[in-house]
């Protein structure tokens, strides 16, 4: 077993601190990744102060990792020895069922095998994220990071990018489609560059007026600020896509009503609380509220070979690890432009 330092919390909600975690010997089909820059992501946040339930502890969160491999298996042929690599937020699935053929093993009929706060697929060993100084994963899982990108501004693509990416394809973004972005954070921020990549004009919904700066900088034509109530009325039927990426509750039903004539409404933020949703709102105007749950292998290779295509990166705020509880404060406070991402360098120091 490898001894590998990490930062771990030890049950809900405590403050994140060092910890010795061990990652398996690398298999003939595995790679070790030494671990350069971990994103911070709201879910780890959520799962950290166990938000959705059911969380395993100690918790080594991370699932926007980018690293260098440093060994191969013997069977391993999709990645090298020194070459860049990315790990996003599902190191292992049954890759034999209908849903895994289809190129969605996130959704594994036998239940995917999470990055963190999850179990290998022998449902005993618990799996550890990238707030360590390196982790080893099955080859199919790990991404190739394309020439020309950032490794720091590129490890948010393993889950902000993607989660993004995917609904914005699935529901066939386009040159002029009137798409709306709603919160400005992690993900937003990425929803905001990817739309506009894609010839969309982007309109960004917020609750905080300070951002329209960054918003537009960022790639979006219009912002608006989602506390005035005036703006769900200036905006009604305007929008053929809303990607909704925000971590609190908030009235879905209040967006429904800026969707055109069937137009859909894709929630990829997850409130821990529910919100009723009136069946009218969708009703008239023939409109669709759905979900999208990050990406498959397959779609995050093709949004990272996209992002080096159109010179997109995540805009990061890179923090050593002894900063981490003090990140996810500021994350609550909405005080993020628009990601952490830690240096895994910093792991190595003593804790501050
Ligand atoms: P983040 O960086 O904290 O951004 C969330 C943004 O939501 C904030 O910056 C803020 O933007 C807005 N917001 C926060 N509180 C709000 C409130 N009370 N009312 C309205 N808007 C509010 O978080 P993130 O990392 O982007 O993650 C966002 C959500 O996506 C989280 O729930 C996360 O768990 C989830 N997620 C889902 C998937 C998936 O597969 N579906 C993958 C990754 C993450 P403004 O200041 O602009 O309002
Ligand atoms: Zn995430
Ligand atoms: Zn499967």
């Amino acid at each position: 077993m490898l001894k590998t330092p990490a930062y771990a919390a030890a049950h809900a909600g405590a403050a994140l601190a060092p910890y010795t975690i061990e990652r398996r010997e690398p298999g003939p089909h595995d790679v070790l990744i030494d671990i350069l820059y971990c994103g911070v992501c709201h879910s780890d946040l959520h799962q950290a102060r166990d938000e959705w339930g059911g969380a395993i502890f100690p918790m080594v969160p991370g699932h926007e990792i980018i690293g260098r491999v440093s060994r191969v298996g013997a069977e391993v042929t999709k990645l090298a020895v020194g070459d860049l690599a990315g790990v996003g937020c599902v190191v292992d699935s049954c890759r034999e069922c209908e849903v895994c053929r289809r190129d969605l093993e996130q959704f594994c009929e036998k239940g995917s095998a999470l990055t963190y706060n999850s179990t290998e697929m022998d449902r005993k060993t618990p799996t550890y994220g990238g707030y360590s100084t390196r982790i080893v994963v099955a080859e199919h899982f790990a991404l190739k990071i394309p020439a020309g990108l950032d490794p720091a501004g590129a490890a948010p693509l393993l889950c902000a990018g993607i989660t993004t990416y995917s609904p914005l394809r699935q529901y066939g973004c386009k040159k002029g489609d009137r798409v709306a972005v709603v919160g400005l954070g992690g993900l937003g921020h990425m929803a905001v560059k990817l739309a506009a990549s894609m010839g969309a004009e982007v309109t960004l919904l917020s609750t905080s007026p300070a951002k329209e700066a960054d918003a537009r900088r960022l790639g979006a034509h219009a912002f608006a600020v989602t506390k005035d109530e005036a703006t769900f009325t200036k905006l009604a039927g305007r929008f053929d896509l809303i990607i909704d990426t925000v971590s609190a509750p908030h009235d879905y039903n209040k967006y429904l009503g800026t969707l055109r004539v069937g137009g859909s409404m894709v929630l990829v933020g997850v409130p821990p609380e529910p919100t009723p949703v009136g069946a009218m709102g969708l009703i008239w105007g023939n409109k669709r509220l759905a979900g999208s749950g990050i990406g498959g292998i397959a779609e995050t290779q093709e949004m990272l070979d996209y992002c080096a295509a159109h010179g997109i990166v995540s805009d990061v705020e890179i923090i050593p690890i002894q900063q981490i509880n003090r990140a996810y404060e500021r994350l609550l406070a909405g005080d993020v432009r628009y990601r952490f991402v830690i240096d895994l360098a910093s792991l190595a120091q003593p804790a501050a």
